[in-house]
C-alpha cells in the first residue's frame, strides 16, 4: 500500500525494560502497530533482552535491523524505542548510522531515571534486598519469555544488574559519554536534530492530576503505580510520568515534554485505558507523517534523486 502520509523507510519500534512483542496475543504496542499500518507504514516490533544493559540490547537490536533491511530491501530504517529501548535504540544508530534514518525516544530515560536511583538507593548492591529485587526480576523475566508469542528466535539472555545500571542517573551519564548523539547541552534544552545522518526526536509525558488518572485510567492499575513511583522523585519532582523525568527525556527535536501521559500510557496501556482526553496513538501517526516529511526534505536536498 502506498500512502504519502507514509514513512518510505520500515519503522522498528524497540521496547524497553520488561518488553515484549506480544504476550499470548497481547501487544506493547497496543493499538499502535495496527495505526501506523493502517497508515501504509511497514512496522517491525521487536525484542531484545527483556532486562540487560542497554549496549547488549543494542547489539541485539543491531541484529533485528540487518534482518529488517534484508526483509524489506530498504536502505535505513527509523527506529522508535520506548523507554530503555531509546538507548537501545541510540546505542545501533552510533555504532550504524548508515543504517538508522532516525531515532526517536518515547519516555527515554536519555539522562537516568530517578525511579533506578531510588531502587539503587533502597537495594544496594550485594544487599538482601538487592537479590530478591533481582530474583523477581529475573522470575518475572522467564514467565514473559514463556508468555511470549510474537518472537521466534533464541532464548536471550538476562543481566538485572546490567539493567539497573543501566538506568541510573550515574549509569546512563556514563552511556551518555559515549553515545552523545541528539543529547541537549543544557538540562531541559533540546539537542542537534541530526547527527551523522540521523534525526533525533523525543517526546514524554507527566502525571497530571485531575487528568491523567481520570478517564480510563481510573481502572488502570499501572496508573496507580506510576504514582506511586513518582513519589521517589526528587530533582524532577512533580514533573515525570512515574519512571522518566520530563527534562530526562529530552533528545534531539522534543516533540513535546509534558503530554497527559504516564509512562504506560504512552504506549496506550494497558489496553488503550489512558487519562481523560489523552491520544497516545495519534502522537505515534502524527510522527509517522513526521517522518515522511523529513525523508521528503531528505531526497529534495539530493539534486540527483527525482
Ligand atoms: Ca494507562
Amino acid at each position: 500500500m502506498s500512502n504519502s502520509s507514509a514513512p518510505r523507510y520500515p519503522l522498528v519500534l524497540v521496547p524497553g525494560l520488561l518488553g515484549f512483542i506480544r504476550l499470548l496475543g497481547y501487544p506493547y504496542w497496543f493499538g499502535i502497530v495496527a495505526a501506523l499500518r493502517r497508515q501504509g507504514a511497514k512496522v517491525f516490533p521487536v525484542l531484545v533482552s527483556a532486562v540487560h544493559s542497554s549496549e547488549v540490547r543494542g547489539e541485539q537490536l543491531l541484529e533485528r535491523i540487518a534482518q529488517v533491511l534484508r526483509e524489506t530491501g530498504a536502505d535505513k530504517v527509523h527506529l522508535i524505542g520506548h523507554s530503555q529501548g531509546a538507548l537501545s535504540a541510540r546505542y545501533a544508530a552510533a555504532l550504524k548510522p548508515e543504517w538508522v534514518a532516525s531515532v526517536t525516544s518515547v519516555a527515554g530515560p536519555n539522562h537516568g531515571s530517578e525511579l533506578a536511583d531510588f531502587l539503587q538507593r533502597l537495594a544496594p548492591q550485594g544487599s538482601l534486598r538487592e537479590r530478591l529485587l533481582a530474583l523477581l526480576m529475573r522470575w518475572v523475566a522467564r514467565c514473559m519469555a514463556w508468555l511470549e508469542t510474537g518472537y521466534r528466535g533464541p532464548r536471550l539472555p538476562i543481566d538485572v544488574a546490567a539493567a539497573q545500571q543501566s538506568l541510573t542517573t550515574a549509569g546512563v551519564a556514563a552511556f551518555n559519554a559515549r553515545y552523545p548523539q541528539g543529547l541537549p547541552t543544557t538540562w531541559g534544552g533540546e539537542g542537534a536534530e541530526e547527527v551523522d545522518g540521523v534525526r533525533y526526536y523525543s517526546w514524554s509525558g507527566t502525571l497530571q492530576p485531575g487528568i491523567t488518572d481520570r478517564g480510563g485510567n481510573r481502572l488502570d492499575g499501572p496508573n496507580l503505580f506510576c504514582r506511586l513511583f513518582a513519589r521517589s522523585f526528587r530533582r524532577e519532582a512533580g514533573h515525570c510520568d512515574g519512571m522518566v523525568g520530563r527534562y530526562s527525556s529530552h533528545l534531539g527535536k522534543v516533540i513535546g515534554d509534558d503530554f497527559p501521559l504516564d509512562h504506560f500510557d504512552i504506549v496506550n496501556q494497558s489496553f488503550g485505558l489512558v487519562g481523560k482526553g489523552a491520544d497516545p496513538v495519534g502522537l505515534f501517526v502524527a510522527h509517522a507523517r513526521r517522518l515522511r516529511e523529513a525523508e521528503d526534505a531528505v531526497a529534495g536536498r539530493r539534486p540527483a534523486c527525482r
